[in-house]
C-alpha cells in the first residue's frame, strides 16, 4: 500500500510530467487498474476517462494482454536487435505492414511516440540526401500541432504553445503554416492550404517533408479537422518532392473512428509514426513504417551513408512486440468499431448540456474522443480533485477539458464521466 509517507518522497524526489520540483501539484497514488477503473490508495475506484493518454483502449489487467507478457517473459524479456531477430517482432511488423494504409511496407520499431518522430524525420531527410538533395533538410508542419518532446519533435510543434521559446538556441527553424480551419463536419474551404502552398511554393528545395497529426491535433488543442485537407497535402506534396509524415501516435487504433485517422481521407503517407495504443498501453513501443520507396533512397549509398542511421538499445523490445500482436489480434475483429461508435454517441448527448454553460467556447466530438473548450484555462489542481471526488479519472490542460475513454467502458461508466465533466465544467465557469 502507498502511504503517506511514500507520497512525501514522491513529492520531494520524483519528477512528474510537466511538473516543478519546488511547487508540485498533488498527485495521487494509485493501487491498482482494472477494467475501465483505477484504484486509489484511499480504496476509492475510479472511472478512467483518459486511458493513461490515449493508450489503455482495451482497460487494465485485460486477461490477453497479461499472458501475452507472462509467456513471452519466459521465453525472454529483451535481446538486442542489432543482428538478432525474434518472433514478436517478425509477428508485429506482419500485422502492421497488414493494417496500415496501403504501401507503408517497411518497419522501424522504436522506444516511445516522440522517438518515432525523431526516426521519421531523419528518414525524410536520409531520403532527400539519398536523391541527392542535401539542402531538402527542413519541415513544413501547421500551428498547434504536438509530436513529442524531444528535439527534433519539439522543433514542430506549436511555435506558441510548444516550447521553442525555451529551447530556442537549440532547437531547428522549420516553417510553419496556420492550423487547418475547415473543421470536420463542416464543408471544406479549398483556400484552407492557400499559405502552406505559397510556403511550398517558396522553400519546396529547403523541406524534405510535411509532418501533420492527420484530422485530430491533440495536446496542441484537441481539433478535429476535414479529410480534404489530407488530401491537397498529398497532392501538394507529390508536386514539391516534399514526403508526406503522418504522425497517428494519438489517432492511430481506432480512437478517431477509423483504424488510421488517415482512412478518413482513403490516402497514404509516404511515413506514419504509430505508438501509445501500439501496446494497448502495456507498455513503451512505437513504429516508423515507411514506404519502399522511401526505405530504398535512405538505403543509397551513394549519397548517403547507405544504412538508417538509428538504433535504440531497446528496439523492438519482445515483451513490447508480444502484448503489441496480442492488442491489434483484439482489435482484429472489428467490435472496437461498434464501441466507438457508440462512445460517440454517448459523448455527444453526454457532454451537448455544456454548450448552454456560460463560459464554454465549444463541444466537439469525434469517435472516442470527447471534448469540452471552456473561454479561460482551468484551475488544474482545484478541478483534478473535483473530479477525483465525483469518482472520475479526467485531467484537462489549459482551456481544455476533454476525455478519451478505453474502448470497452461500460454505458453506465460512460454516463457517470459526462456527467462528471458536465457538473467540475459548471463550477469551474462559476468561479
Ligand atoms: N505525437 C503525438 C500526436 C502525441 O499525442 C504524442 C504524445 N502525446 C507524441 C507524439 C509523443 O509521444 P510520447 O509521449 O510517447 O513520446
Amino acid at each position: 500500500m502507498i502511504q503517506q509517507t511514500d507520497l512525501a518522497f514522491d513529492r520531494d524526489h520524483l519528477w512528474h510530467p510537466y511538473t516543478s520540483m519546488t511547487s508540485p501539484l498533488p498527485v495521487y497514488g494509485v493501487e491498482q487498474a482494472n477494467g475501465c477503473q483505477l484504484q486509489l490508495n484511499d480504496g476509492r475506484w475510479l472511472i478512467d476517462g483518459m486511458s493513461s493518454w490515449w493508450a489503455a483502449i482495451h482497460g487494465y489487467n485485460h486477461p490477453l494482454l497479461n499472458k501475452a507478457v507472462y509467456q513471452q517473459t519466459g521465453k525472454m524479456a529483451h535481446v538486442m536487435f542489432g543482428g538478432l531477430t525474434h518472433k514478436p517482432a517478425i509477428e508485429l511488423g506482419k500485422r502492421l505492414v497488414n493494417i496500415t494504409p496501403p504501401g507503408l511496407d517497411c518497419c522501424f520499431l522504436c522506444d516511445s511516440g516522440s522517438i518515432s518522430v525523431e526516426v521519421a524525420m531523419k528518414m525524410a531527410i536520409q531520403y532527400q540526401l539519398g536523391h541527392g538533395r542535401p539542402q531538402k533538410g527542413r519541415f513544413l508542419t501547421v500551428r498547434n500541432g504536438y509530436h513529442g518532446d524531444t528535439f527534433g519533435a519539439m522543433s514542430v510543434c506549436d511555435p506558441v504553445g510548444g516550447m521553442h521559446q525555451h529551447f530556442s538556441t537549440t532547437l531547428a527553424q522549420q516553417f510553419f503554416a496556420p492550423a487547418p480551419r475547415s473543421r470536420f463536419n463542416d464543408s471544406y474551404d479549398p483556400r484552407d492550404t492557400d499559405e502552406l502552398a505559397a510556403i511550398l511554393t517558396q522553400h519546396a528545395d529547403e523541406i524534405a517533408a510535411i509532418i501533420i497529426e492527420p484530422i485530430v491535433q491533440g495536446a496542441g488543442g484537441m481539433r478535429f479537422y476535414h479529410p480534404n485537407y489530407l488530401k491537397a497535402l498529398r497532392t501538394l506534396c507529390d508536386e514539391h518532392q516534399v514526403l508526406l509524415i503522418f504522425d497517428e501516435i494519438a489517432t492511430g487504433f481506432g480512437r478517431s473512428g477509423k483504424l488510421f485517422a488517415a482512412e478518413h481521407a482513403a490516402i497514404s503517407p509516404d511515413i506514419m509514426c504509430v505508438g501509445k495504443a501500439l501496446t494497448g498501453g502495456y507498455m513503451t513501443l512505437a513504429a516508423t513504417l515507411a514506404s519502399r520507396a522511401v526505405a530504398e533512397a535512405v538505403s543509397d549509398s551513394e549519397h548517403g551513408p547507405g544504412v538508417f542511421m538509428h538504433g535504440p538499445t531497446f528496439m523492438a523490445n519482445p515483451l513490447a512486440c508480444a502484448v503489441a500482436c496480442a492488442s491489434i489480434d483484439l482489435l482484429a475483429d472489428g467490435t472496437w468499431q461498434q464501441q466507438v461508435q457508440a462512445i460517440q454517441a454517448d459523448l455527444e448527448s453526454g457532454l451537448a448540456p455544456a454548450r448552454d454553460i456560460d463560459g464554454v467556447n465549444d463541444v466537439r466530438c469525434l469517435g472516442a474522443i470527447g471534448v469540452i473548450e471552456l473561454e479561460k484555462p482551468v484551475n488544474m489542481a482545484r478541478i483534478q480533485q473535483r473530479f477525483v471526488d465525483h469518482g472520475v479519472w479526467v485531467r484537462p490542460f489549459g482551456k481544455l477539458v476533454y476525455c478519451m475513454p478505453p474502448f470497452v467502458i461500460s454505458r453506465i461508466e460512460l454516463q457517470t464521466l459526462t456527467a462528471a465533466m458536465i457538473s467540475c465544467v459548471k463550477e469551474e465557469c462559476q468561479l
